[in-house]
């Protein structure tokens, strides 16, 4: 067999092999310990609505997809006070971090701050009668929580952030 026809047919392959382009995002990725790794590009997650509801609890679905609120003081991590990273529950993105977390008061984790900008996507949101900023997670377009302009020093950024949005990787 020629070489030129063994690189044809690997040529062939990769294409084969190649995932269908869908839309792109740019990212920061983190280490399991929380390290900040840099940007990288990847696919953007989309899934149908069956296929969320597989993974993701009635809760986790009804917030991330449906832009759901839990009730205040309810969820897993309004009063957790352990170190790590905080990552989206549909898609794994490294979203928030222990250290930039505050207690807001108001029954849902609060953040002054999230890991990066890139990983979020911010929107006006105009339900229930009010203007707000809706939070979004960049990768997956999963409803996290808003952002409010009261919070603390040194960005006076509140991201009220829904427990179930969230699931929590601990620092070794
Ligand atoms: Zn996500």
């Amino acid at each position: 067999m020629s070489s030129a026809w063994c690189a044809l047919s690997l040529l062939l392959v990769a294409a084969w092999a190649a995932p269908a382009a869908g839309p792109e995002v740019t990212i920061v990725e983190f280490t399991e310990r929380g390290e900040r790794k840099g940007t990288v590009t990847v696919e953007k997650i989309i899934k149908t609505d069956a296929e969320w509801q597989k993974i993701l609890t009635p809760e986790q679905f009804a917030v991330t997809r449906r832009g759901g609120t839990e009730c205040a003081f309810s969820g897993a991590f309004w009063k957790h006070h352990e170190k790590g990273i905080f990552r989206c529950v549909c898609c794994d993105t490294a979203l928030f971090r222990s250290d930039d977390k505050f207690d807001s008061g108001t029954g849902w984790p609060s953040f002054f701050q999230p890991v990066a900008k890139e990983n979020l996507e911010l929107r006006t949101d105009t339900s229930h009668g009010m203007i707000r900023t809706e939070v979004r997670c960049r990768r997956c377009d999963a409803h996290l929580g808003h952002v409010f302009e009261d919070g603390p020093r040194p960005t006076g950024l509140r991201y009220c952030i829904n427990s179930a949005a969230l699931k929590f990787v601990r620092s070794r």
